[in-house]
């Protein structure tokens, strides 16, 4: 077995508005233009003062003047003075410290502190939070409303982002019909194009929805072909045993390696990934997923989204797995590692899962109703309620 050797981690760059940006992979990193704050900012309303001054409270001082965000004040504090100060304005020199105003009582020019504090309380000091020209979020980092935000904050109104690669979805199967078909009483409608596409979006890249291929070697090789053309291929169906599953044997007709076919995990067992080289040194990654729909979506989260992300231009994110008790005893059969759809309820300080009565993995209302996976290990017969397991959230 091989190594994968697809395109990780580097990107053709594009422009784009900064919110256009939100959920795409940022191509440079976003560097501060100026100190971060700019200067030392008061976090509280109240007085700024030295220290040492009020190191026996309560104390009594002469306020010198005022000074609120956007403005400064105009020469320096000594000892036995204060200046009346707003949060987010910037603390007059001499003074260290800025003492809450819910601590002092004001009388005309005085001011009477009955707290005493440390230096550097309720400041945030120039550069604390970053240095003009620091790197304040990294190359490969999927953009979140915080780096929206950041991105602003240094004054970009546009962004850097990696191209999103192109991820062709070919749906495979002669019972399988577009979803604006009509189906004739033995026929399906496509929706593993649908869930994949949707699953490509929400990883960063961009759904090719090839026409659906049937289970016919020709027309299947000559959809495949096109597939290629694409940065990875999705192929749903045609994976497992059957006579007229003809994924991987049209795959290998193309020079197909195979890193593996089939995982010891329910849903989505005969799932395979291998790469086609499209041009002598230039390979194209594809999955070939098994079309049972619960399948397709379980294969497709663990497997194809962190290379999606990857091709990105993301640093692939670990899924999150979290522990949660189990409302309702499982009982399953051992030697798989079973990701069952489930439903995450209850508060913050006790999340109770249950799984969803379900048909098996051809059954999408059941994976609609899910919000989550309970995963089982192998080696478990039965898991009774009460538990604390492992679940996948989507
Ligand atoms: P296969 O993996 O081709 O053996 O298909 C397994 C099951 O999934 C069969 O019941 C198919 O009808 C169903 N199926 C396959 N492809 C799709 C699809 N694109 N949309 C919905 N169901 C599908
Ligand atoms: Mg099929």
């Amino acid at each position: 077995m091989s190594r994968y050797c697809g395109p990780v981690r580097d990107c053709a760059a594009e422009e784009c508005l900064v919110l256009q940006a939100l959920g795409r992979i940022l191509a440079e990193p976003i560097l501060a233009d100026r100190d971060f704050p700019p200067f030392p900012r008061a976090t509280r309303d109240g007085y700024a003062l030295r220290a040492d001054a009020i190191r026996i409270v309560p104390a009594t001082l002469r306020v010198t003047g005022q000074v609120k965000a956007g403005s400064s004040f105009h020469g320096a504090i000594t000892s036995g003075e204060a200046v009346e100060i707003m949060t987010g304005a910037p603390v007059p020199h001499g003074a260290d410290a800025v003492v809450m105003v819910e601590y002092t009582s004001r009388a005309a020019d005085q001011v009477v502190v009955q707290r005493t504090c440390v230096a550097g309380e309720n400041i945030v000091s120039a550069g604390s939070e970053a240095r003009a020209g620091q790197e304040m979020v990294p190359r490969g980092l999927r953009l979140g409303p915080a780096h929206i935000a950041v991105a602003a904050a240094v004054g970009k109104t546009t962004i850097k982002v990696c191209k999103q690669p192109r991820v062709a979805i070919l749906s495979t199967g002669d019972e399988i019909v577009e979803a604006s078909q009509t189906p004739g009483p033995f026929q399906i409608r496509n929706s593993n194009s649908y869930s994949l596409a949707a699953q490509v979006i929400a990883a960063g890249g961009e759904p090719v929805q090839l026409p659906v291929a049937p289970d016919e070697e020709s027309k299947l090789t000559a959809l495949v072909q096109q597939g290629l053309m694409s940065d990875l291929l999705l192929l749903s169906g045609g994976v497992s045993m059957g006579k007229f599953d003809l994924v991987e044997q049209v795959l290998a007709s193309l020079g197909a390696e195979f890193f593996f076919t089939g995982a010891l995990i329910q849903p989505g067992r005969p799932v395979v990934f291998g790469q086609v080289a499209r041009s002598p040194g230039q390979f194209v990654p594809f999955f070939g997923l098994p079309g049972n729909p619960v399948s397709t979506l379980v294969t497709f989260d663990l497997f194809a989204r962190p290379v999606v992300e990857s091709l990105s231009g993301a640093i692939p994110e670990r899924r999150t797995a979290a522990k949660a008790r189990l409302g309702k005893e499982i009982k399953t059969k051992t030697g798989l590692t079973r990701f069952l759809p489930a439903m995450l309820r209850g508060g913050v300080y006790d999340p109770e899962v249950e799984v969803i009565s379900w048909q098996g993995s051809g059954d999408l209302m059941a994976s609609a109703r899910a919000n989550c996976y309970v995963v089982i290990p192998p080696d478990r017969e039965s898991l009774p309620a009460g538990e604390m397991v492992s679940i996948l959230l989507r």
